[in-house]
């Protein structure tokens, strides 16, 4: 098999996101999306004091993609103006199609707020192709204990969406897409063939590994060229990474806050039907 060479994106930001601070590997300069994934935030791990985070992100809209919610430690509630609710413990994730718009609003769950702990979620922003950026708003609520693992040569991977040597994950996607979680042990190595077309990525949470040509440490984003058949991975330490793939998007796409669509027009009809009500009330 051809191996894949590796970018490596090293520039991570940290920016505030409500009550959260966040490393941001994507977008970042010079590197707007790697269709279909064109945001990437993780939060923690950080550890919070009994009582210490109470603050929620505040409501907020969403149009035209899906925001999708991994969820490592703690404990999320959230909340939306199409009246559901929910709460996420560790290992939960939630697949969230914003479609023509959803107002929520997400934070520690009252069970975490008062016992404290540990929290760390990556969210992960995913386009929807033109056809579907209108789609009726919708949550898929995955709970830990339905997504697939897969051990492969000292990796043990957790498939939430796609295929995966013959691991199915349970998220469906409007694009052909992968994404998996994964642990790893020092000195665990694998393979993974990809269609040529893919864009495939790696973002270490922690621990450090080979990849082709450059070792990706904790917060490293690698994005893999469309040059071979495959990738490689080498553990270099234990540690945990976030594996995706997918079938490029080839649309223009245009951003504006929480709104992702192809066309400056669109934009602007989306900032108008947020503030006229179209996407829902949802009380602060
Ligand atoms: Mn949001």
């Amino acid at each position: 098999m051809k191996l894949r060479t590796v970018q490596k994106q090293t520039h991570i930001e940290t920016i505030p996101v409500g009550p959260f601070t966040v490393k941001q590997p994507l977008p970042a300069p010079g590197l707007d999306q790697v269709s279909p994934f064109i945001l990437l935030h993780h939060a923690g791990p950080a550890t919070h004091a009994p009582g210490a985070l109470q603050a929620r992100l505040s409501p907020h809209p969403h149009r035209g993609f899906e925001p999708v919610t991994f969820l490592f430690l703690g404990g999320l509630h959230h909340r939306d103006s199409l009246g559901s609710e929910g709460f996420l413990q560790g290992g939960d994730v939630q697949w969230m199609t914003a479609g023509s718009g959803i107002i929520h609003s997400e934070g520690p769950s009252a069970q975490f707020a008062a016992e404290g702990g540990i929290m760390e979620l990556i969210q992960l922003w995913v386009n929807l192709p033109r056809g579907n950026k209108m789609t009726k708003p919708k949550y898929q609520d995955i709970k830990a204990d339905s997504i697939p693992h897969l051990e492969l040569n000292g990796f043990s991977f957790r498939v939430v969406a796609g295929e995966l040597a013959g691991a199915t994950g349970p998220a469906s996607t409007f694009t052909p897409m992968l994404a998996a979680t994964a642990t790893f042990t020092e000195g665990a190595t694998v393979e993974l063939p990809f269609d040529p077309d893919w864009n495939v990525l790696v973002y270490v949470l922690d621990g450090s590994l080979q990849a082709g040509a450059e070792t990706l440490a904790g917060s490293n984003l690698g994005v893999f060229r469309t040059d071979g058949e495959g990738i490689s991975l080498a553990a270099l330490s234990g540690g945990r990474l976030l594996l995706l793939a997918g079938q490029p998007i080839s649309e223009p796409m245009v951003s504006y806050g929480p709104f992702v669509m192809n066309y400056e027009g669109e934009l602007r009809k989306a900032v108008l039907d947020f503030h006229e009500g179209r996407m829902g009330v949802l009380e602060a």
